[in-house]
């Protein structure tokens, strides 16, 4: 297993506990962070590492977004053309 995160405390393999895990999504309209969460079963510790694993890249632009969402980019181009035409 390459991607077992260790514990900076107690050097114990961490949990998965969230992955892809929208950050800022309340502060931030577009540019969202997504986070793996993992965490420490032995002392609580709490890390966030960026998500690479479920990003796909929109074959309509090019835009890399999370494959649990729709493009955030084609949603809004959508919603200017609904308004200019
Ligand atoms: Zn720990
Ligand atoms: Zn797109």
């Amino acid at each position: 297993m390459s991607d077992t995160k260790i514990c900076p405390v107690c050097n114990k393999a961490m949990k998965l506990k969230e992955a892809g895990y929208p950050m800022g999504s309340a502060l931030l309209k577009a540019d969202r962070v997504h986070v793996d969460i993992y965490t420490c079963e032995n002392c609580g510790k709490v890390e966030l590492f960026e998500a690479k694993s479920d990003l796909v890249k929109c074959p309509v632009c090019g835009t890399m977004h999370s494959a649990k969402e729709a493009c955030a980019i084609c949603a809004l181009n959508k919603g200017l053309d609904a308004a200019n035409h």
